[in-house]
């Protein structure tokens, strides 16, 4: 009897040539907060916690993802800071995988007594959400007035040596007029201050005037510093800038009017175990049902391989979505 071939563990390349080493992984879709942008006050629907891939399986689909070649895992929502265990499942993977650079994307509500654990897990850099700096802007946006929390969390992070990057989606009307005082803020702390244009999502109320463009940024910004470009890696979603005197870094996120899809190496795990290869297109296979169905572990990489094959070029030109 012939043994069957060694599966192939060649890394994850689709057909437009991207190598994909970046696993975005959503732990859960709750959320302790209600963004505008992002959920309806009353919340949504949650998904019955058996539909949800429990820590085990995360860690499963990550080895399999790590052995086709993943070198970055991010672990993303939902809130990942409100699923019980998060922390444990920090700690299992930088055991398992020692040499993989592990990242963490949060409305950093209890940042405050997470910072120094995360450290010691390895965490290898941290993106906290932050849309304001005024008090009763930032509990009308988040619905939740938990802004000094947000903040001590942020310092927190950069005092326990963490690569910190906040995030600011940037809005009309919103949050616009803030973009110098978010610049400051940088001044003498060690973090990035990303402007992210407002993307549109199924449901999020989303309008082509309500994107302040990257251009309308610069217009804004440029009237006040020098910013000086960083060169970076092709795969970078930011263009990045420093400016002389600022111990920190500023970063603009141009998904709709400048988009990076010919640099993407992200592909995405669902909190109930899809796989989506772009935030834009619908999730493909579960890996849930194929796991519990008693799948191996190749049978659960050609499943991958096979979504990875049906990612688009890149998405239509966003600024006239609707
Ligand atoms: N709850 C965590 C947080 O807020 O950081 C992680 C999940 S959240 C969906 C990840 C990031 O996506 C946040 O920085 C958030 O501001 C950003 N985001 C959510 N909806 C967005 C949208 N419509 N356009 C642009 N960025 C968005
Ligand atoms: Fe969405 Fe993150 Fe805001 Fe929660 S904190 S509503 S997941 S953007």
């Amino acid at each position: 009897m012939h043994a069957l071939p060694e599966y192939d563990w060649r890394p994850l390349i689709d057909s437009h040539g991207r190598r994909h080493d970046y696993l975005r992984i959503s732990l859960t879709d709750r959320c302790n907060f209600r963004c505008l942008y992002c959920m309806p006050a009353e919340g949504v629907e949650w998904r019955d916690r058996a539909e949800i891939l429990s820590l085990e399986e995360i860690e499963r689909l990550a080895k399999v993802f790590v052995r086709l070649g993943v070198r970055k895992i991010r672990l993303t929502g939902g809130e990942p800071t409100v699923r019980r265990g998060f922390m444990d499942l920090l700690l299992a993977l930088h055991k398992a995988h020692p040499s993989i650079k592990s990242f963490l994307t949060t409305n950093g509500s209890s940042l405050r007594e997470f910072a120094e654990p995360l450290r010691e897990a390895g965490l290898s850099g941290i993106n906290i959400s932050l849309d304001s700096l005024r008090r009763d802007r930032f509990a009308e946006i988040t619905r939740r007035d938990v802004l000094p929390q947000v903040v001590e969390g942020i310092k927190s992070t950069i005092a326990a040596g963490i690569s910190t990057k906040i995030n600011v989606v940037v809005m009309p009307g919103v949050n616009d007029d803030e973009l110098g005082d978010f610049v400051e803020f940088v001044r003498d702390r060690d973090a990035q201050v990303r402007f992210i244009e407002f993307m549109p999502f199924a449901g999020n109320l989303w309008k082509p005037e309500r994107v302040f463009g990257y251009a309308d940024m610069r217009r804004v910004l440029d009237a006040d510093f020098n910013l000086q470009p960083i060169i970076g890696h092709p795969s970078d979603v930011a263009k990045e800038f420093s400016i002389s005197g600022f111990k920190g870094t500023i970063g603009f996120v141009t998904s709709v009017t400048d988009s990076f899809c010919s640099g993407c190496n992200r592909i995405r795990l669902t909190a109930d175990g899809h796989v989506k290869t772009c935030l834009f297109l619908p999730q493909r296979t579960s890996l849930r049902d194929l796991m519990r169905a008693g799948a191996s572990d190749s049978e659960i990489a050609t499943a991958i391989r096979a979504d990875l094959d049906t990612k688009w070029a890149g998405h239509p030109p966003m600024d006239n979505w609707k």
